[in-house]
């Protein structure tokens, strides 16, 4: 027999727990089924959160180092960069987030049930627990949240010893001389500068002809010349024939590429070549489901599957694949089911990627505010032209702002650098709000701080004004 529940969220990600912490709210019965150990799903235990603060320590040894003229940094790096030393922070962390998620399911009333998940039918959910019991959930309606897991190409041997993927990457007990990333997305370039910032001689191998193609050309230009700046070691338009150990004492990486390298050497690889969909075990077509083209589940504006009753969200619907996306995907499910309103300022959603230095934007940047209005005007405030960038010894950097083409409407914000993942907000507010330059120019902002150069960069495009 079947325990019935109003909604049945499969997955325990940024997805599937907001959404079902949103049908709980909304007075309904919800439950979680998650098939790992605990719940938070890829974004705490392999994704965002243990990246993020193995990024942090570094960056707080890094500043120390470039405030101090290089004397408190080299005491610093050598008793904190200690592999193990900066993991014991990073399981600290993912412990803390995991407690905090599960105990926000339990205060809401979320059912959770641990246990891999399939469909029997469109509306029925066999859960198989580790312990090997079955038992089944019912649900008036269901959320796919079952997110992504990294995908290992033909001829790369990930054997997590020698050759990792973004989910055994930080599983190494100590740092390597040497490492090749293959790839140039966003988790390709963050793990790559965060070596590189520790010391470790970085290459990328990555078959675009720049890293991060979505963002704007100044950005990843920016990210590459830093990346070169700190040792690492880009090779654009190449693609890995094959990546594994040699047996003896170093992994090997064969080139397909006409620029002339053949074959790059490294003590260890990070694959960072894609993702794919955590579907394999669903048994999708007992619900009448299908997946697409890319093996995503594919979704309509408001979230639902092909079946109108099964909504997905997060990951498993493909881009963004942003944890902050996959939160807002998960809650907008949930209130078209229930027919609630939705809110509107999800549609100037921003990016952050947290390579060292750090990326953001928002709205559009400048080629696409070109191509929707035949033209625009662009204003800019390097960090070097800030008293908080001097102070804080911030060399690399910009708030990049883009207007439309009278240049009075702020329609875009690019920046680089240190904050940059806070800044933008600034700009994102200003965007869904339909603020005008002039607003930011009549703005008083704190000194000394980083934000004020939206001022400085208003400034620009106002000089720049037909
Ligand atoms: C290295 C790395 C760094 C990242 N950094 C950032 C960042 O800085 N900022 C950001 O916004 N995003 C970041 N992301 C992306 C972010 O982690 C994802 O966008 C987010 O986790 C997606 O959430 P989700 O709920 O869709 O899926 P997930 O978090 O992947 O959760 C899916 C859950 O479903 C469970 N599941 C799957 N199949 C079944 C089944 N059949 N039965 C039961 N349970 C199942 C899985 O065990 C998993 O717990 C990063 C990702 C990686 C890999």
């Amino acid at each position: 027999v079947s325990e019935r529940f109003d909604f049945v969220v499969i997955g325990s990600g940024p997805a599937g727990q907001k959404a079902a912490i949103c049908a709980a709210k909304a007075g309904k019965r919800a439950l979680v089924i998650e098939r790992a150990r605990a719940v938070g799903g890829a974004c705490v235990h392999h994704g965002t959160i243990p990246s993020k603060t193995l990024r942090e320590t570094v960056l707080a040894v890094r500043g120390l180092a470039r405030r101090s003229g290089g004397a408190m940094g080299r005491m610093a790096a050598s008793s904190s960069t200690e592999i193990r030393g900066l993991m014991t922070r990073v399981e600290r962390v993912i412990g803390a987030h995991e407690d905090y998620i599960a105990t926000q399911l339990a205060r809401n009333g979320v059912a959770v049930w641990h246990g891999q998940a399939r469909f029997v039918s469109a509306h029925e959910i066999e859960v198989r627990a580790p312990s090997g019991s079955v038992s089944r959930a019912w649900g008036d309606h269901v959320v796919l949240a079952v997110g992504t897991r990294p995908r290992t190409p033909p001829g790369v041997d990930v054997d997590h010893e020698h050759v990792f993927d973004s989910d055994s990457i930080l599983s190494m007990t100590y740092l390597p001389r040497s490492m090749v990333v293959l790839g140039g997305g966003v988790i390709a370039c963050e793990y790559a500068s965060i070596f590189a910032a520790l010391g470790v001689e970085v290459t990328i191998v990555d078959s675009g002809a720049r890293p991060m193609a979505f963002l704007d050309p100044e950005l990843t230009s920016g990210f590459v010349d830093a990346f070169r700046a700190h040792g690492g070691r880009y090779l654009a338009s190449c693609r890995a024939k094959s990546a594994r150990h040699d047996g003896l004492a170093e992994c090997e990486i064969v080139l397909d590429n006409p620029a002339g390298h053949e074959r790059v050497t490294a003590e260890k690889i990070l694959c960072a070549l894609g993702r794919v969909a955590n579907v394999d075990a669903l048994a999708l077509e007992a619900a009448g489901l299908a997946t697409n083209d890319r093996g995503l589940i594919a979704v309509d504006d408001e979230g639902r599957t092909a079946v109108p009753h099964i909504y997905a969200a997060g990951d498993v619907i493909g881009p963004p694949a942003l944890a902050s996306a996959a939160m807002e995907q998960g809650r907008h499910a949930i209130r078209h089911a229930l027919g609630l309103p939705s809110g509107t300022a999800a549609s100037v959603s921003p990016i952050g990627v947290y390579t060292i230095p750090e990326i953001a934007s928002v709205g559009l940047s400048e080629s696409e505010a070109l191509a929707r209005f035949g033209g625009c005007v662009v204003g800019r405030a390097p960090y070097r032209e800030l008293a908080r960038a001097h102070i804080a010894a911030l060399d690399d950097g910009f708030i990049k702002l883009v207007a439309d083409p009278a240049g009075e409407k702020l329609v875009g914000v690019q920046v680089l650098g240190d904050g940059a993942s806070e800044l933008v907000h600034v700009g994102q507010m200003a965007i869904a709000g339909g603020l005008e330059i002039d607003a930011l120019i009549e703005t008083s902002f704190n000194f000394p701080t980083l934000a004020e150069g939206y001022r400085v960069a208003a400034l620009d495009v106002v000089k720049r004004r037909p």
